[in-house]
């Protein structure tokens, strides 16, 4: 035996692969911060995209870094735009939960063209936002699956 798994086995780990096994700490901003602010909290956390939230912590929204440019160019006054104002907003956010696959999860961001996703629990009032897939975390996942190889 050469140690190496069959090509059909790694198939099946792909399908096997569960978003909990692969995911993120989510970077949350609540619906009044500003637009400056919310440019420096993507810096300072490092992440593309920022979940926005209520006061009960309930998603509402998305901020994307093309959200904020789109917003910034030629314009000045961004302490005094709420984020609330040029996020992308519930029903229109593409979330998922912890048990979804990978794969679901990949095709949701092929699907509707976006890198993040998140991670959500269904609570009475709405949902709360308990973590974040992103296309890195999917990349990461696939060489995950060579890297228990030879190769
Ligand atoms: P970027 O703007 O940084 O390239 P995306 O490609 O993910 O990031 O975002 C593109 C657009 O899709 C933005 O308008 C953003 O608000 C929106 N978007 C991002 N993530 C989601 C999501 N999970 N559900 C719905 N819309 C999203």
């Amino acid at each position: 035996y050469s140690g190496k798994k069959p090509i059909k086995s790694v198939a099946d780990g792909m399908v096997d692969m569960i978003v909990a096994n692969y995911q993120s700490r989510p970077v949350v901003i609540t619906e009044n911060l500003s637009v400056y602010d919310a440019i420096c909290q993507l810096f300072l956390e490092d992440v593309g995209t920022l979940f926005v939230v209520d006061q009960q912590s309930l998603l509402t929204g998305v901020v994307s870094r093309k959200d904020l440019l789109r917003t910034s160019i030629g314009r000045t006054g961004l302490e005094k735009i709420p984020v609330h104002v040029i996020m992308t907003r519930m029903p229109n956010v593409t979330y998922c939960k912890k048990e979804d696959t990978l794969i679901s999860v990949a095709k949701k961001m092929m699907d509707s063209q976006i890198d993040s996703l998140p991670i959500v629990q269904e609570r009475e009032h709405g949902l709360e936002v308990m973590g974040r897939v992103t296309k890195t975390n999917i990349t990461a996942a696939f060489l995950s699956l060579v890297e228990d190889q030879d190769v």
